[in-house]
């Protein structure tokens, strides 16, 4: 499975939220490299279509989608030249498939900061930095060898020559994720470089920082075209002890629409370039994980690999079409269903059912 890697400085909040997260009861100690082990949490992707789909199938059981994160410790100021734990972090960031770097903006004078202020922005820059110059060092390695390469003839040039620009950009400072357009992925990807990934920002506030709309709007600005989630680490933690209903008037007393948890899993899931499409019968009403662009028959394959090799057609009705219509029958009758054949790319929110050979 894809995993979505939690980073930042040590004291920001990355435990508080990663048992919020998983809902484990690991202790959140006050002092940096208190999370040295990395570890991964699945967590549901949260999804309101499943529950009306449930009612208009009566299905037993809802499957959501999950998306899963790995706890990786954190960073340090140095981390790129080895020094403390820096190597066994990188290491770990390298596997991960997107990078969601947790940032603090809460005031809490007993917590203590590691660079002694609190500054979300300035705590990006830092890591930031980090993986900037791990990624310089990696391009810094690898361009002589791929001049040597090109000069005889083993290296396609324009290898060497995506790899001399992401170095030029990066010596300015700025990550490849934010540049994304101005690269071929398929080429860049075998540098496994960190500031390639794609990256989601986690600002752990208070509830003055979550009310503070212009504060937000300045982080956003800063931080574009990548998406930012503002989050009470600590409250959410609170949340997830909670039974569902209480939970939910928590929150509506606290003026936020949506768990700042619900929120990291949608965005981190698209950020991994994920989607679903939707089944339902009388025993489950459920999400599949796909890729965004998979046609039919791949999508068929995630239930299962003989759906695959023996596709043959899929049954597609638009999930709001389904619940206007009511039932699988009335949208037939409506002509609201659809028959794709193996070259369909699959649309968000298809509620599907393949037909194939055994
Ligand atoms: P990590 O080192 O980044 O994993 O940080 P922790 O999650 O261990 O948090 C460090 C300290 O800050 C702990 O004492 C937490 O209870 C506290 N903390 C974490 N999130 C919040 C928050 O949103 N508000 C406040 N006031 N304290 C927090």
């Amino acid at each position: 499975a894809l995993t979505i890697g939690i980073v930042g400085l040590p004291n920001v909040g990355k435990s508080t939220l990663f048992n919020a997260l998983t809902r484990a009861s690991v202790l959140a100690a006050n002092y940096p490299f208190a999370t040295i082990e990395p570890n991964v949490g699945v967590v549901p992707l949260p999804d309101e279509r499943l529950n009306k789909l449930a009612a208009v199938f009566g299905s037993e059981r809802i499957v959501p989608a999950t998306v899963s994160f790995v706890d990786i410790a954190g960073i340090v100021k140095g981390a790129s030249e080895g020094e403390g734990l820096g190597n066994q972090f990188l290491a770990n960031i390298r596997e991960a498939d997107a990078i969601c770097l947790v940032t603090r903006a809460f005031a809490d004078p007993d917590v203590v900061h590691v660079d002694g202020r609190v500054d979300a922005l300035a705590d990006v820059e830092t890591i930031i930095t980090e993986l900037v110059l791990a990624d310089v060092q990696t391009l810094e390695k690898a361009i002589p060898r791929l001049e040597k390469e090109v000069r005889g003839k083993k290296t396609d040039a324009a290898v060497l020559d995506v790899a001399q620009r992401a170095l030029a950009l990066l010596l300015t400072g700025e990550t490849i994720d934010a540049h994304r357009a101005e690269f071929d992925a398929e080429i860049l990807r075998p540098f496994g470089l960190m500031t390639a990934k794609p990256f989601i920002y986690a600002v752990n506030t208070d509830e003055a920082g979550l009310a503070d709309k212009d504060f937000q709007a300045t982080v956003r600005r800063q931080l574009a075209p990548a998406d930012v989630i503002f989050l009470d680490a600590k409250f959410e933690s609170e949340l997830v002890e909670l039974e569902p209903e209480d939970a939910a008037e928590m929150l509506t007393d606290s003026g936020q629409d949506e768990a700042g948890l619900d929120q990291l899993a949608r965005v981190g899931f698209h950020t991994l370039g994920l989607q679903t499409y939707l089944t339902a019968g009388p025993k489950e009403a459920r999400a599949w994980t796909i890729r965004q662009g998979w046609t039919a028959p791949q999508a068929a394959g995630v239930i299962h690999t003989d759906f695959q090799k023996g596709f043959i057609k899929a049954e597609v009705i638009g999930f709001e079409d389904l619940v206007a219509a009511g039932s699988v029958a009335a949208a037939r009758a409506a002509g609201r269903a659809r028959v794709e054949g193996k070259d369909y790319v699959m649309a968000d929110g298809d509620v599907v059912e393949f037909r194939f050979n055994v």
